[in-house]
């Protein structure tokens, strides 16, 4: 069945009894035993609840894995996963990622022994390089933040695969909708639920999906164990906005494309990143891996004193961080979502002063580049 159609109908089947076509929400912490020694299947929330299965069932459906996992947000998520590596053990990681699991990795797991190489993963050369005799995993951003550098994820799994490392992937930026990883041979897929997937910025959550029966297990009693479970409100939300996933995306991707296209020809506008165009040098990888190019832009203004102007003139557009939602939201990425990364390394990365990321919402694309525009051109008169 399409993506789309999964998409649109999870959880529609699970209560049976009432026929209901949307998830009932279990708000409740525990579940009445049939008998000694007998369980309905839910015993207390942490471990399962209903709600919060619907999802981990549909996520784990729509990404092609055995078994889904749902968590307070993506940092929960991501943390749980780190709990499969012991002490000494080495982790080769995008260097240009998220600035949240920047910090989880060095200043919070680091203190537990776990070492990380950060590497241009977009190079399956410079990871093969990375590797050392006490490399356990490679985590890699499929689409990275905030420069949207492409990963070859079915050469990376491959080289995963034959040096015998667990090849995580934060596809975040794509959803199952635009790539699939595990289909290219991922062993793992995690997601910031609160960006596309929950789609209504209206939810903070965390998603993970375990292509192997075995290490689900693994993972299940992580989440158990560690207990940084999404909660049932909380995961009805995430489900229904899962159900539009597709129509939001293809919006926002049509609109992040006219815009990026509508960049590239502005005077003031010095770079542009995004996928899509066919001079970006991941275009053609995602085209053959994926589905789409998603809907973050990023690009370099001719000067830092129209960072400002950007940021707080525009109106349709919000001055605020996150991604992924409906709405359009403008950020600067070097005092906000990376402003955890030291400064040589974020300037050695194109994270500097003059860059700035749009999350492209599914808003009419006319009103948002009027929106740019006249930001633009009240500096332009000053
Ligand atoms: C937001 C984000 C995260 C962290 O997720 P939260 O839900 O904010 O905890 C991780 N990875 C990427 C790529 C993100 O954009």
């Amino acid at each position: 069945m399409n993506i789309a159609s999964q998409a649109a109908q999870i959880g529609l089947d699970w209560d049976t009894r009432t026929g209901a076509v949307t998830v009932p929400i279990y708000q409740t912490a525990t579940f009445r035993h049939p008998g000694l020694g007998q369980s309905t299947g839910y015993d207390y929330s942490r471990s399962g609840n209903p709600t919060r299965q619907a999802l981990e069932d549909g996520i784990a459906k729509l990404d092609g894995g055995c078994r889904g996992f749902a968590y307070a947000s993506g940092m929960a998520a991501i943390t749980s996963l780190l709990f499969l590596f012991s002490h000494g053990d080495h982790i080769i990681v995008t260097e240009d990622l998220y600035g949240g699991t920047y910090r989880l990795f060095e200043k919070i797991f680091n203190q537990y022994g776990l070492e990380f190489t950060y590497v241009d993963t977009s190079d399956t050369s410079a990871v093969t390089s990375a590797i050392q005799p006490n490399t356990k995993a490679l985590f890699v951003e499929s689409l990275t933040n905030p420069l949207l550098k492409v990963a070859d994820i079915s050469a990376l799994s491959a080289l995963c695969r034959e040096k015998g490392l667990l090849c995580i992937v934060d596809n975040t930026f794509l959803t199952p909708y635009l790539l699939r990883p595990l289909d290219l041979g991922a062993d793992i897929t995690v997601y910031s639920g609160t960006k596309y997937l929950a789609g209504h910025n209206d939810t903070v959550c965390g998603l993970v999906v375990v292509k192997d029966p075995e290490l689900a297990e693994k993972v299940y009693f992580h989440q158990n164990g560690a207990g940084a479970v999404l909660g049932p409100q909380d995961s009805w939300l995430a489900i229904r906005g899962i159900k539009t996933l597709s129509v939001r995306l293809d919006r926002q991707q049509e609109n992040a494309q006219t815009i990026a296209e509508w960049l590239t020809r502005h005077p003031l506008v010095r770079k542009v990143y995004y996928p899509g165009l066919p001079g970006h040098p991941g275009h053609e990888l995602l085209k053959a891996q994926g589905s789409g190019f998603g809907a973050m832009i990023s690009f370099e203004v001719a000067d830092p004193s129209l960072v400002e102007p950007l940021l707080l003139r525009t109106g349709l557009i919000s001055f605020a961080e996150s991604l992924g939602g409906v709405e359009t939201l403008i950020t600067f990425p070097e005092v906000q979502t990376h402003a955890d990364i030291e400064p040589e390394k974020r300037e050695k990365l194109g994270i500097n002063k003059v860059l700035l990321r749009l999350s492209v919402g599914i808003e009419n694309v006319d009103d948002l580049i009027a929106d740019l525009d006249q930001a633009f051109a009240i500096e332009e008169a000053a």
